[in-house]
């Protein structure tokens, strides 16, 4: 199937996408071989610049692989050029024989966006660019930061902005090239994050990826160069393992910087490798990033794909109480990654939402904080009129959970997520690991507890 724009290629070609908001405007340049030089002077399209939105943006690869005789993604966003037609470490592309793949730029902050450019160079079949930009806020409930290539972007927050294709209808199309995008508006969009699905020039053999040169973003701020600052915004460390990157952004929640930077980042930190661990599954790629956001809101906290977002004002009362671990509990969520099954095959079960909430807490409460009992007998004695159910989610499946897993199996846990994380969660997996039904385990477990519960607690001493 083919769906992108072709632009016939001459000295200079305009052509007019059609996206709602205005007209989207894509403008592609080509200097041929012998006219091409290190200056990358186009005709319409602006030569790249060395302080824009992109310079100190994130760059990251979501699908596909880098080529390893080509430069790395910073060679994106540097603001240097190659000198020469084929100088591959001056430039990023992916991998011979594959197919391209998707590469994201966090901007750190929304941005209006005036123009995206995009520079190529290489003397033959490698020189054109055929790629699709999206865009996102970042504020869709649904919103995926790092979708994969199955992942369908429309459906989790990203816009299709533009779909490029430089290729010329006849020969290699060797040169250079540059795109502009931009907008009859003047603003393309307010945006954080841009996304470019790459595909290949061509398939007669294994060298058909683009030489990108530079990738550039003009924001509409006239200084655009400080318009980026992700440095300034969002803390970003890694996992204890070095597998993944974490970013914590305060921004919007100033007060809170120095506690996420102290205290919430080593413990997420140390706690993400210690999670994927204790939730492993085969043929699974657990997210290698994710990032917490801090501001006001309403609840407590949520997790969308691999992003948290916390409510600051609840966090500021909780700072010596439950902050810290109501964070572990939805760092499970972005290990858990339960959706993924739902997206990728229309044929699955649903994973019942106590369970997945259940083994949250139980991770939260009985292995990274047992000592606070936020789930245990201690807890349970503070309630009124408790009675417990097993799909009482949250602390009370946490309970659960961890009374069969010491009575009857102590993988249980591992299995019920392998299966969620598979969307083949069945209830009869209880009975196949434990030799009991959910319902026998229930009934056993909650008379026990109302057993314990109706004993008198540690008669109080009285003073002589
Ligand atoms: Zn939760």
């Amino acid at each position: 199937m083919k769906f992108l724009i072709s632009l016939a290629l001459g000295a200079s070609v305009l052509a007019f996408g059609v996206v709602a908001r205005g007209e989207i405007k894509i403008v592609a340049d080509h200097n041929p071989n012998e006219s091409a030089s290190p200056a990358f002077k186009f005709k319409n399209v602006p030569t790249p610049s060395k302080n824009d939105a992109a310079t100190n943006a994130r760059f990251t690869i979501l699908d596909g692989e880098r080529d390893d005789n080509g430069g790395d993604l910073d060679k994106l966003h540097d603001g240097k050029l190659p000198s020469e037609e084929d100088e591959p470490a001056e430039n990023f592309f992916s991998n011979a024989a594959t197919e391209g793949g998707r590469l994201r730029v966090d901007l750190g902050k929304l941005i209006e966006i005036k123009q995206v450019n995009t520079y190529s160079w290489h003397p033959n079949t490698r020189g054109p660019q055929v790629y699709k930009l999206y865009a996102a806020d970042g504020k869709a409930e649904t919103f995926n930061a790092q979708p994969r290539k199955a992942t369908e972007l429309e459906k989790c927050g990203w816009k299709l902005i533009a779909k490029v294709d430089t290729r010329p209808k006849e020969g290699e199309g060797g040169g250079q090239y540059g795109v502009s995008i931009s907008d009859s508006d003047g603003i393309i969009g307010k945006y954080r994050y841009l996304l470019f699905d790459m595909v290949r020039t061509e398939n007669d053999d294994a060298f058909g990826n683009t030489f990108y040169s530079e990738i550039d973003v003009i924001g509409n701020d006239s200084d655009a160069g400080a318009g980026a600052g992700a440095s300034e915004q969002a803390f970003i460390m890694h996992s204890a393992d070095g597998y993944c990157e974490i970013s914590i952004d305060t921004s919007a929640a100033p007060t809170l910087k120095d506690w996420a930077e102290n205290g919430l980042a080593p413990v997420l930190a140390e706690w993400y490798p210690k999670i994927v661990a204790m939730l492993p599954s085969e043929a699974y790629t657990v997210p290698r990033q994710f990032e917490v956001m801090i501001r006001p809101g309403k609840g407590v906290a949520a997790t969308g794909g691999a992003r948290v977002t916390a409510n600051s004002t609840w966090l500021q009362t909780e700072l010596a109480g439950e902050a810290i671990g109501e964070l572990v509990h939805e760092e499970v969520h972005v290990v858990q990654q339960y959706g993924n099954a739902r997206r990728n095959s229309p044929i699955v079960t649903r994973s019942p939402g106590w369970l997945v909430e259940g083994i949250a807490d139980y991770i939260h409460w009985f292995k990274y904080e047992p000592q606070s009992h936020g789930a245990d007998l201690i807890w349970m004695r503070t309630r009124r009129n408790f009675s417990p159910r097993y799909d009482g989610s949250y602390r009370v499946t946490a309970n659960f959970l961890n009374w069969v897993t010491e009575k009857y199996d102590q993988d249980l846990v591992k299995q019920l997520n392998a299966a969620m994380r598979q969307g083949k969660y069945h209830e009869d997996l209880w009975k196949e690991h434990t030799g009991h039904s959910l319902h026998e385990l229930a009934d056993e477990w909650k008379a026990g507890l109302e057993e314990q519960l109706a004993m008198p607690t540690e008669p109080k001493k009285q003073s002589s």
